[in-house]
């Protein structure tokens, strides 16, 4: 499958793309094509512009979901996992998880199988869009989540079934804790592997994109071995591996004065539940956070609904060498076809997707076409009920004014 146009992974890790790289995409289910088209519409646009047809995306869809399941009885077939191996990065909409049937979600699927183990969501807020902030312009965070463990990973047994008797009986035997008789339980497993890795990969965006603190977000007053340990295994990474290029907020008041020295990225910790309050009251304080996955499953969504929405928050899927970039919304059944959704979420990974590539002038054209339409106060309906003196646009319509946006 691969070619001359098949992205490819340098010594150093870092991507190696062609001007006409093949990214394969995935529309996804309910208004998935609806969203895919506008935003293909808008990348290919935006590529166009920044680099007058010397470079082009040369897309090639692949199957998941309720496509992939009608034409091939699978919901996530072998060729499609090959066809992201192969390429490198890719880009998709919702998909939908069938409920009941012992089917695991594609969206968790791809993300385990292919060890996507950070799910990165960018939230910076877009003046004009309706938020329920008082200052939303300091809302600008990125948030870093561990996808592959913690209790998400889904290791869980119903109260009352034989497993969860066992437990019960095995804990309390040889360890003398009483869990109550009739309990489920779930196993919430959190690793220094998997910890340090995903805090590796923040402070280096933290590094490269000059952001000037990563903050380590967990409960570890009272889970101290699992998200306790996160916040320890994180700090213990970020000094191993980037040295003075980092500095601790302790090292900052015991040795610098108050004052973070120049060029260092801060790295701080925060407990969950305080740190949805600094989200709230102090969101200028707050650059990059990392953390295990349930409190960046909350935290996520919580930032996301202060900057407009999931219909337009941007998300992406990555691991070493392979990234999914991702509408952060499910598949909206209610609205497909009906050419309505905001399809901002999709469009706005596309320019995650290009940022990744290295094509960071079609990126800018990206965001500013769509700022250009929020200013331009044509939005779709979910942003339209809540935007004064706004008119609402289709989907496709949308995009093209988030096109007719982007800079000469
Ligand atoms: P949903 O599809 O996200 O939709 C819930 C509601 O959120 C919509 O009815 C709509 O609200 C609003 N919304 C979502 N996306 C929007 C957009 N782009 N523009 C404007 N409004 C938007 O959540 P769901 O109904 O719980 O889930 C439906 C299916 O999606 C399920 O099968 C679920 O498993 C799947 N899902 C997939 C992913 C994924 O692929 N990553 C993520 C989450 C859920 P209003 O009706 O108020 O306008």
């Amino acid at each position: 499958m691969a070619n001359e146009n098949t992205i490819t992974l340098k010594e150093t890790g870092e991507l190696q793309v062609p001007d006409r790289p093949i990214i394969p995409f995935i529309e996804g289910d309910g208004t998935g094509p609806d969203i895919w088209r506008a935003t293909r519409l808008v990348l290919d646009a935006a590529v166009d512009k920044a680099y007058g047809g010397n470079r082009a995306i040369d897309w090639l869809e692949v199957l998941a979901g309720e496509k992939a399941f009608n034409q091939t009885g699978e919901w996530l077939p072998e060729a499609t996992l090959d066809a992201i191996r192969t390429y490198r990065v890719a880009i998709k909409g919702p998909l939908t998880t069938p409920v009941g049937g012992g089917i695991r979600s594609v969206n968790v699927q791809l993300r385990q199988v292919l060890d996507l183990y950070a799910c990165v969501r960018p939230v910076r807020y877009i003046a004009g869009i309706p938020s329920p902030m008082k200052a939303p312009e300091n809302v600008d965070m990125v948030v870093f989540r561990e996808n592959t463990e913690d209790v998400y990973i889904g290791y869980e047994w119903e109260a009352d079934s034989p497993m969860a008797k066992k437990l019960i009986e095995f804990i309390d035997r040889e360890e003398g804790r009483q869990i109550r008789e009739g309990s489920g339980i779930g196993i919430k497993p959190i690793s220094r592997f998997g910890s340090r890795r995903l805090v590796q990969m923040a402070v280096q965006y933290a590094l490269d994109h000059q952001r000037p603190s990563v903050t380590l977000v967990h409960k570890g007053n009272i889970m101290k071995y699992t998200e306790g340990a996160f916040r320890n295994w994180g700090y213990e990474v970020a000094q191993e591996v980037f040295g003075d290029r980092v500095v601790t907020e302790e090292a900052v008041w015991d040795r610098h004065d108050g004052q973070v020295p120049e060029g260092r990225v801060l790295i701080k910790d925060r407990i969950a539940d305080a740190m949805f309050q600094q989200i709230l009251l102090r969101p200028a304080e707050y650059d990059v956070l990392a953390m295990p996955n349930l409190n960046g499953d909350y935290m996520s969504d919580a930032l996301a609904a202060m900057a407009g929405g999931l219909g337009m928050a941007p998300g992406a899927n990555i691991g070493d060498g392979f990234a999914v970039f991702e509408a952060t919304h499910g598949t909206a059944p209610k609205y497909a076809g009906l050419d309505k959704i905001n399809p901002g979420s999709l469009i706005l990974s596309g320019a995650m997707m290009l940022d990744h590539l290295g094509w960071q002038e079609a990126a800018e054209a990206v965001r500013q076409g769509v700022i250009g339409a929020i200013n331009a106060k044509q939005v779709t309906y979910d942003l339209a009920r809540q935007m004064a003196g706004s008119t609402e646009v289709a989907c496709s319509r949308f995009a093209r004014i988030v096109v007719d946006n982007m800079p000469a």
